[in-house]
């Protein structure tokens, strides 16, 4: 059971919590120290988020047909400045999404399941938002700052990515799922949402319709749902972030 992997990315769309902060102690006392003076140039980081998707893709079920099909119709025509993007299919039971700085772009089916074309589209959007913003990128920073995989960097020769055990690179794979983006992080990436459904066709309402669906169904789901839903649940504002998006809805409507 890959309950850390399936766990931990769910909290990349809503995702703050308690989950996190033991997450960091326990690495912290697996890597023993912190390590200050680290250099990590972007082509480190580039390296390691396409390593960590590498590894996320061998670890996941990925589906290859009506899911797959699905998203290819959807995001065929999309393009982002800077990024090239890249989709596949989780088949899980969890509803989630998430994007790296090296294009892809990986969405569960349970959220497949769970929403319409456009509000899936917004998600996408959002997604893509905290890549764009570099929360993505900063998070995996973050995240091998603080982990065991800084041990092995420094001694042996090649790139950083390339220095990481299989281990290791699970326990960033699970670091960089869940990063913990603050509270305006968020707004911002539903800003993006919102523009990326205007850039790319979608009904404007589709991020509104989106939250507010998955702040019904953190209401409604609250002890047995995917760990996304609960993580929403935390949210005071959840209802408010959805909102905010219908009224940028609204104002464009006049
Ligand atoms: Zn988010």
């Amino acid at each position: 059971m890959k309950r850390n992997l399936v766990f931990v990315l769910l909290l990349t769309l809503f995702g703050t919590g308690a989950s996190a902060q033991l997450k960091v102690g326990k690495l912290l006392k697996a890597g023993g120290n912190l390590i200050s003076a680290v250099t990590l140039t972007d082509a480190d980081i580039a390296e390691m988020s396409k390593s960590a998707v590498e590894k996320m893709d061998q670890e996941n079920q990925v589906d290859t047909s009506d899911y797959h099909r699905r998203l290819q119709r959807l995001t065929e025509n999309i393009s982002v400045d800077g990024l090239k993007l890249n989709f596949k299919v989780y088949l899980t039971k969890d509803v989630n999404a998430f994007a790296c700085g090296d294009g892809s772009v990986r969405v569960y089916s349970a959220l497949m399941d769970t929403m319409s074309d456009s509000e899936l589209m917004a998600i996408i959007g959002h997604e893509i938002g905290h890549v764009a913003r570099t929360d993505t990128k900063d998070a995996l920073k973050n995240a091998y700052l603080r982990s065991a995989a800084q041990n092995a960097a420094g001694s042996v020769s090649g790139s950083v990515a390339a220095r990481l055990s299989e281990s290791q690179l699970a326990e960033l794979a699970n670091s960089l799922a869940q990063a913990q983006y603050s509270q305006k992080q968020e707004y911002d990436a539903d800003e993006y949402g919102f523009e990326f459904c205007l850039k790319n066709n979608v009904d404007p309402y589709a991020m509104y319709h989106a939250l507010d669906k998955l702040a019904d169904m953190s209401k409604t789901n609250r002890n047995n749902a995917s760990a996304i839903v609960k993580a929403f649940a935390t949210h005071p504002d959840s209802y408010k972030r959805a909102q905010r998006m219908k009224e940028k809805a609204d104002a464009l409507q006049h």
